[in-house]
């Protein structure tokens, strides 16, 4: 004690002043921690709930948290929660910022890109169908895991640091003041517990949207169905043809998140650290209704029917009663109208919204919002204000889910047009790796206004930019169609999408991510660019007629309004994409 005091009479007035007032929000901390029961309770302990009470936890080690969950733990394996394949931003937040990178590389399994099949022929044999994905490891990883395994691990993991699981626990109602009371159900007997902060995380129970009328309807109608089987499905042991078997890493394919692609649909096939594998299929209603695949009788048929190969790798196996569970979900898109509230409660995770899984942003989508969260609860509990930060934090993140929302709506017609689509993912991973997780990556800058104010002209052209060209695929798909076949396209070698995806992992200092982003936001601008010549001189040559109602025009337009420098590395990019525009079909 001595020692300390000794220390502070060194100190000088400044650092003396810092220290009081450091002191005197730690003591207000404990005082409102005092009045109530907790200083966070969290409705819900699935991944978003048990994620953040770990990440606030990790910022505030005093911190006192419940999770209030209806279900108890440990939970099943295999036969949990879809929610199964994460990309880099969630993998990232999950490893670094949650340091959960020993029970990922150990107990989950590290994922082989994202690879897609295109539909070509009756698609009864996987080595004719064009592939499209990476050749080895990303080296920015992501991860599939058993999400009963990882929810587990986090219970237990949270409950050793203290935090509180309120098993079989029903939530009731809450109680809006100061504090927050939340009535819940224990046992049929009622509880009422007290605390600061409220945040509901229970998923599709949505507590706190329904309480408030939040709901917000989704245009975008797409559904899905899945099923988990007790074995592992290896889409490499698919085909025997040597040249197929060696195109990528040896093994890859196995622990990839494989999407089987056809028109109107996709079906995605994750083998999990359980030796199980998660299949589901998506589809747009209107071209495959949910009544065609909703039972595991009709999911296998409707299988047969489209993806053979994919049916055939099940069926001996489901007559051993193999399936350990399944669901089919109609119109799963949804957004809410609020998730940040001065009143002291937040929403995270399905609870407030959802978009598609398709590139797999749920996961993503949480990391930012448990992320935003931890930012309002940390500064309040330490007596600073709140309310403009949370103000921006709602514009911007519903701002980026409306955003986002452009890759999915009006898009599943497209997904059988294999050239299309490779245009497609390349731009829609370029704003994922070039934009969005870049962002993630370095601080979550996406949601510091005092930084990003030198790009937002930059990020504003962007969005008009994004919206203009997911626009262009849909004309773009019903002009022009390829039938490649026995073929792989390997993202990586456009050597700007490598970049950009390796770019994720650089340190830079804040002015150098700002040159960063505005250059990533140039190289989107040429990729847009070179799609619209492209779909302007395939109209030109063969479709005059379609000219008038053409969305390259308005994509042109827009582009003159960003300055694209010409530079080697610039023209570099435009040769890559033409190359990649102009395969030649077999
Ligand atoms: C078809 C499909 C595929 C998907 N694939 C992916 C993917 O590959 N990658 C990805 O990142 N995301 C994916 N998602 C999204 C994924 O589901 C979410 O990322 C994640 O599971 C949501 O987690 P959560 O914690 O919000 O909800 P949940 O994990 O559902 O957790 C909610 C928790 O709240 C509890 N609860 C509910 N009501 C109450 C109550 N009244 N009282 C107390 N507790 C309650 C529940 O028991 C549960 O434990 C997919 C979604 C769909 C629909």
């Amino acid at each position: 004690m001595s020692d300390i005091k000794q220390q502070i009479k060194t100190l000088d007035k400044e650092n003396k002043a810092k220290l009081a007032e450091q002191i005197k929000q730690k003591l207000q901390q404990r005082k409102t921690s005092q009045a109530t029961d907790y200083d966070v309770v969290i409705l819900g302990g699935g991944f978003a709930g048990s994620t953040l009470a770990r990440q606030l936890k990790l910022l505030d080690r005093d911190i006192t948290i419940a999770v209030v969950e209806k279900n108890s733990f440990p939970y099943r394996e295999i036969a949990h929660k879809v929610g199964e394949s994460a990309s880099e931003l969630q993998a990232h937040y999950l490893s670094e910022i949650l340091e959960l990178r020993d029970h990922l590389i150990e107990n989950q399994v590290e994922k082989g890109g994202a690879r897609y099949f295109f539909t070509f022929g009756n698609n009864k044999d996987i080595s004719q169908r064009m592939e499209v994905g990476t050749k080895a490891f990303p080296p920015v990883p992501g991860f599939q895991f058993d999400r009963g395994r990882l929810e587990n691990h986090l219970y237990n993991e949270n409950s050793a640091v203290g935090i509180k699981y309120w098993e079989n626990s029903k939530y009731q109602d809450l109680i809006v003041g100061s504090p927050n009371k939340v009535l819940l159900n224990r046992d049929d007997e009622q509880h009422e517990i007290t605390a600061n902060w409220v945040v509901d995380a229970t998923g599709r129970g949505a507590v706190l949207k329904r309480k408030f009328d939040l709901k917000e309807s989704s245009e975008h109608p797409a559904s899905a169905a899945w099923l988990r089987v007790g074995f592992t499905v290896d889409i490499e042991t698919w085909s025997d043809s040597p040249d197929w078997q060696q195109r990528v890493l040896k093994g890859l394919r196995k622990v990839g998140t494989c999407h089987l692609m056809g028109q109107g649909y996709w079906v995605w096939i994750i083998v999990l650290p359980s030796n199980a594998t998660s299949i589901g299929i998506v589809a747009d209603p209107a071209i495959h209704p949910l009544s065609d695949y909703n039972s595991p009788e009709r999911f296998l048929k409707w299988l047969q029917t489209h993806e053979p190969q994919c049916a055939e790798a099940l069926r001996e196996d489901i007559e051993q009663d193999q399936i350990k569970d399944f669901l089919a979900i109609k119109h799963f898109a949804h957004g809410c109208k609020q998730l940040f509230s001065e009143d002291k409660w937040c929403i995270t995770g399905e609870a407030g919204l959802f978009l598609d899984p398709f590139y797999s942003p749920g996961g993503d989508f949480i990391a930012i919002s448990n992320s935003l969260i931890c930012n309002l609860i940390t500064q309040d509990l330490q007596g600073k204000p709140i309310a403009s930060m949370l103000r921006q934090y709602e514009t911007s993140y519903l701002h980026l889910f409306r955003q986002y929302l452009k890759t999915y709506l009006d898009q599943y017609p497209v997904m059988g047009n294999q050239k299309v689509m490779l245009a497609k993912i390349t731009w829609d991973w370029a704003i994922y790796w070039g934009i969005n997780a870049f962002l993630f990556f370095h601080q979550n800058k996406g949601f510091d206004w005092n930084w990003l104010s030198a790009c937002i002209e930059e990020m504003n052209s962007f969005k008009e930019l994004n919206e203009a060209t997911q626009s262009l695929f849909q004309f773009w798909s019903k002009l022009e169609s390829a039938e490649w076949n026995d073929c792989m396209y390997s993202l990586f070698d456009l050597a700007f999408l490598y970049d950009m995806h390796t770019g994720l992992k650089a340190d830079l200092p804040p002015q150098q991510a700002q040159q960063q982003l505005r250059k990533n936001i140039q190289t989107l601008a040429i990729i847009s660019q070179e799609y619209a010549k492209h779909v302007n001189s395939m109209l030109e040559s063969q479709h005059p007629e379609s000219n008038e109602s053409n969305p390259a025009n308005v994509l042109l337009d827009i582009l003159q309004k960003i300055d694209i420098p010409v530079t080697d590395d610039n023209r570099q990019i435009k040769m890559q994409l033409q190359q990649m525009l102009n395969l030649q079909s077999h």
